[in-house]
């Protein structure tokens, strides 16, 4: 088990829920655009959320982007230690350094002191790009060299007293990635931030991440976890959400089980999944919702469903768990079809 550290009101490590993280893609110091953003993506289930200062002007910006937001805010810095000292002072609940860039080892003593007195945590870490060239040497671009970059960091921060640390060590290659995360999780109990770093675009991008993430957190690695994709940062948010409740960490919500189709489909069963899909998008109950290709497979194939549709000879058999309890012919089974999920939502609530 990891150790638990608090970014401002949320928990991660120790058992806590894996949490998700985004990036704002807007200028921190267009206040009011970052803000909207990580409101947006906060109600789309975004529990933390990072902006880069990259100047003056946006470490500036921290306090009142601060006051604005309710998710926790993490200040991305790179190269000047007082950018991240005003984040800090500006009400950032957690920093994303790297010691080695910061302008040498007494301005991370300063930022340790900053760190301490505002009860703020660090993430800090390695990628493929930042490895010491001692340890490419030594090791080539493997596993041990990505994570034991990342120790290192760990190290200089342990040396100023610092311990609310959060660790991560990312590759775009999806095997290194997971090894990495598997040789580090044998070295260290601070948490691990999880992700595939530089994915790509949106297709790619989700596979990449889903296999990474998935991989390691079905192995119970990772207590934090971002999925980076070159698209609008709610996609990551979604796209996270989605990996959690495919290993299981996130039960509340509607899973739709559908078939992929075959030569026995007989009724648009595409369509109508999506429609279900998209009817039972935010409801925060776990249930099971079948959409099968035919009445052959269908009620057996999701017989632990809450409530399932398959097609045959003209008719929707509609079924619970497995046992059909109406037949309506194929023109009308839609509309009734998605008049029962209201029903069934109606009695198991809705948020
Ligand atoms: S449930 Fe029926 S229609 Fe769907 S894939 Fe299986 S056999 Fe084909």
């Amino acid at each position: 088990m990891s150790k638990e550290v608090k970014i401002g009101n949320v928990k991660i490590g120790n058992g806590n829920p894996v949490a998700v993280q985004s990036m704002a893609n807007v200028k921190t110091s267009k206040i009011g655009e970052v803000a909207d953003m990580i409101n947006e993506l906060a109600a789309a289930g975004c529990d933390i959320m990072r902006v880069s200062v990259k100047d003056e002007e946006d470490a500036r910006a921290i306090p009142e982007i601060r006051k604005r937001i309710s998710v926790p805010l993490v200040a991305d810095i790179h190269f000047n230690y007082k950018y991240a000292l005003a984040a800090l002072d500006g009400g950032a609940e957690k920093i994303r350094i790297n010691p080695g860039n910061i302008g040498g080892e007494d301005k991370v003593g300063e930022i340790a002191r900053a760190l301490k007195s505002n009860g703020a945590a660090v993430r800090v870490g390695s990628n493929s790009g930042s490895v010491e060239k001692e340890l490419l040497a030594r090791y080539g671009k493997s596993e041990i060299s990505l994570a034991e970059s990342a120790l290192n960091n760990v190290r200089i921060l342990e040396k100023y007293g610092v311990d609310r640390i959060v660790v991560s060590a990312k590759a775009s290659s999806v095997p290194l990635t997971v090894r990495t995360y598997r040789y580090l999780k044998q070295k260290t109990d601070y948490p691990l931030h999880v992700g595939v770093t530089e994915a790509g675009t949106y297709d790619m991008g989700i596979v990449k991440s889903s296999i990474g993430i998935g991989a390691l957190l079905i192995d119970g690695i990772g207590d934090t976890l971002r999925v980076s994709l070159t698209a609008h940062p709610k996609e990551e948010v979604i796209a996270a959400k989605r990996i959690l409740r495919s290993v299981g960490l996130d039960r509340n919500f509607v899973e739709v089980v559908s078939c992929p189709t075959c030569g026995r489909t007989e009724y648009d069963s595409i369509s109508l999944a999506r429609k279900v899909e998209e009817m039972t998008a935010g409801i925060t109950r776990p249930l099971r919702i079948a959409v099968m290709g035919c009445v052959v497979n269908g009620p057996g194939e999701a017989a632990d469903c809450d409530l399932g549709i398959a097609g045959g000879g003209g008719v929707c058999a509609f079924f619970r768990k497995g046992v059909v309890y109406k037949k309506v012919p194929f023109a009308e089974a839609e509309k009734e079809f998605l008049k029962e999920i209201g029903k069934l939502v109606d009695t198991n609530g809705r948020e």
